[in-house]
């Protein structure tokens, strides 16, 4: 990881090395936290971050969820996060958003801990690589199902459900794959260890909807309204596992991997391997507007 100068903790400023917490912080036992990953973007007229205000929402959602309230509010949060970008001297930036229980009792109720919050910004390049995004990258479908709605509370992104996205992706890497792709518990294609699935068939796009226990990605939500303007039919529905390997295209999309073509699930080629027309086309859309070179007619790109 590219260490920055400061964290934001608790409304300080706290240098790289410093911010540290006590191993019996109800955390780092039970994954007790919720977090956000966004990017700010280096444009011609300064760096913007993508989508911050719809991100810091979600945060407060997925605390809400656990039972957490935050003490600040969201325009603290956006504010810190700008100050934290800017004093560490980055135009281009990673920026994770992290409240988590702290240290005070090890028992599963969670409430005598005292809730904290960081701010991370640092150098991040794409997930999945900038030549997976060039060339596409090799998936396959986990073993791994993703968590059922009666388990975990799919709408929150917290610390704990992220295991199950670590075996998705520990199984994906050993068996010599770039990522997989979580089914539902009754056999439908959910989404990757961190990103949304999209495929293009016959000209439009399919993405499966909220009932298939998806977070429901910002990266995502901006694809459906830039397709859509684009002309394409949209629609959000179940796609069982063999819809990926007979898509026309097939890719990822989230903060971390931005878009990422798909060429291939479980070694059957999509389509005919690389990255289609549909797939070009949004990353193209998607990179005029995140380079500034494109007019940004949604206010996604959040002056920092
Ligand atoms: N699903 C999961 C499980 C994720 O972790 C992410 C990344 N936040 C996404 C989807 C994509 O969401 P977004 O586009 O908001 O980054």
């Amino acid at each position: 990881m590219k260490e920055a100068r400061f964290i934001w903790m608790d409304g300080q400023l706290v240098p790289w090395q410093d911010a540290t917490i006590h191993v019996m912080s109800h955390v780092v036992h039970y994954g007790s936290s919720v977090f956000e990953g966004t990017r700010c973007y280096r444009t011609p007229k300064g760096s913007f971050c993508f989508r911050l205000s719809e991100h810091v929402k979600r945060l407060f959602f997925s605390a809400k969820i656990y039972r957490m309230d935050i003490p600040y509010s969201r325009r603290e949060i956006i504010e810190a996060t700008n100050r934290l970008i800017r004093e560490n001297g980055l135009e281009e930036c990673y920026i994770r958003h992290l409240v988590y229980r702290g240290y005070a009792e090890l028992g599963l109720n969670p409430i005598t801990c005292p809730l904290r919050v960081a701010i991370a910004t640092y150098e991040w390049p794409a997930l999945l690589g900038e030549e997976g995004q060039k060339t596409g990258i090799d998936a396959c479908v986990s073993s791994w199902q993703r968590l059922a709605h009666d388990t975990m509370p799919l709408l929150s992104k917290a610390g704990g459900h992220y295991l199950n996205s670590q075996l998705i992706k520990l199984e994906a890497v050993t068996n010599g794959y770039a990522e997989g792709i979580a089914l539902t518990t009754s056999g439908f294609v959910a989404e990757g260890s961190g990103e949304n699935v999209f495929i293009v068939k016959d000209g439009g796009l399919i993405t499966p909807p909220s009932a298939a226990g998806i977070l429901p990605g910002i990266t995502r939500h901006s694809v459906i309204i830039l397709a859509k303007e684009r002309g394409l039919k949209v629609s959000r529905q179940m796609i069982p596992r063999e819809g990926l390997y007979i898509a026309d295209e097939a890719f990822f999309s989230g903060t971390a991997a931005e878009i990422t073509p798909i060429r291939s699930v479980d070694r059957i080629v999509v389509g005919d391997g690389k990255p289609g027309p549909v797939t070009r086309m949004l990353q193209e859309v998607f990179n005029g507007i995140i380079t500034g070179r494109d007019k940004d007619t949604h206010g996604w790109m959040e002056p920092v």
